[in-house]
């Protein structure tokens, strides 16, 4: 899948759903792809997402994809393409940008109809997975609420409920031994506590250099997203029709906004994506977050460049003396 889809037809259907960001960004050759595609004639001003994804399909010689279609990006309708061109079947998905109910179902039911499978085989996958995503919303909690749980693996354990990482029952019995860890853990202090929003980061170690600056990342937005936390009680419909990614921008201000208060977080890093259509929406949240925002731009995958380590650095500091200010 190019991005989150109701993995829960395909789990009926007995396939191992697999989220092609979550494969780039931990493949050690994460630089390398990004540098084939761009050798085969993908532009230098193309995401660096786009890039890695389409040149790991090629080596991975991977046959069907499901695209989202709308709710995504037109850059990945691009690469789609170009991959189409080179003999790939594209299984296509939207979710409708006004999240109207009714077309959310038919493209429910064309997906359904897709794998050879039911409505009711579809939610009996959505009702077993309600206690793993339950636990996985323990850790969220044990982030916020207790800093058990570092940012790190807030980001790594809900981020991977974009897919599993394929199976369920193995990324389960990992969420219960990570539960047994952080209980046993003795709360760390935290200097202070931010939020991260916008799309997954690109960089290796950022959540590594705010832990040795004493930073817990108490919230991470989209990641949170994948977990359908808000949703647990719902049938699969109004699961996918609240989840706030792929609309307007401003469900998912509504639902940050919420998190902010909620978190009592010192200050939010936006990450942008170089080249990706979402930096446009950069000022709808600066304007509207009611805590300090940083926007922090990322291109290729690897460590955090100086230029931006610097101006964490730089933001914590001012985090910091707001919050002596504060007293
Ligand atoms: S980061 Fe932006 S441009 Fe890149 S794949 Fe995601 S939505 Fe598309």
């Amino acid at each position: 899948m190019t991005t989150t889809i109701p993995l829960e037809v395909v789990l009926a259907a007995g396939h191992r759903p697999l989220d092609l960001n979550n494969v780039f960004v931990s493949d050690p050759d994460a630089p390398g792809l990004v540098r084939e595609a761009e050798r085969v004639g993908y532009p230098r001003t193309a995401c660096a997402w786009i890039k890695g994804i389409y040149a790991l399909l090629r080596r991975h010689r991977v046959d069907q994809v499901v695209m989202v279609t709308e709710g995504d990006c037109s850059q990945t309708h691009a690469m789609m393409e170009t991959l189409r061109d080179e003999g790939l079947v594209l299984v296509p998905f939207a979710y409708p940008y006004d999240r109207d109910r009714e077309r959310l179902r038919h493209e429910l039911e064309k997906l359904l109809r897709h794998f050879g499978v039911t409505w009711e085989d579809a939610e009996e996958i959505r009702r077993e997975l309600v206690p793993l995503r339950r636990k996985v919303a323990q850790l969220d909690a044990m982030t916020w609420q207790q800093g058990t749980v570092t940012g790190w693996e807030n980001h790594l354990y809900q981020v991977s409920c974009s897919d599993f990482q394929g199976d369920p029952s193995l990324f389960g019995a990992q969420v219960e031994a990570l539960l047994g860890v952080a209980r046993e853990r003795g709360a760390r202090p935290w200097r202070l506590r931010v939020g991260f929003v916008g799309v997954p980061p690109v960089y290796t170690d950022l959540y590594s250099f705010l832990e040795e600056r004493e930073v817990l990342v108490a919230y991470n937005e989209v990641q949170r997203q994948f977990t359908m936390a808000d949703s647990l009680d719902c049938d699969l419909l109004e699961q996918y029709a609240r989840y706030t990614y792929p609309y307007d921008v401003f469900g998912r201000l509504a639902d940050i906004g919420r998190e902010v208060k909620r978190r009592r977080l010192d200050g939010v890093i936006h990450y942008v994506q170089a080249f990706c259509f979402r930096q446009i929406q950069d000022q709808l949240i600066r304007r509207r977050v009611a805590c300090p925002v940083l926007t922090l731009e990322g291109d290729s995958p690897g460590p955090l460049e100086a230029r931006n380590r610097l101006r964490l650095e730089a933001f914590l500091e001012t985090l910091d003396s707001r919050r002596r200010v504060a007293g």
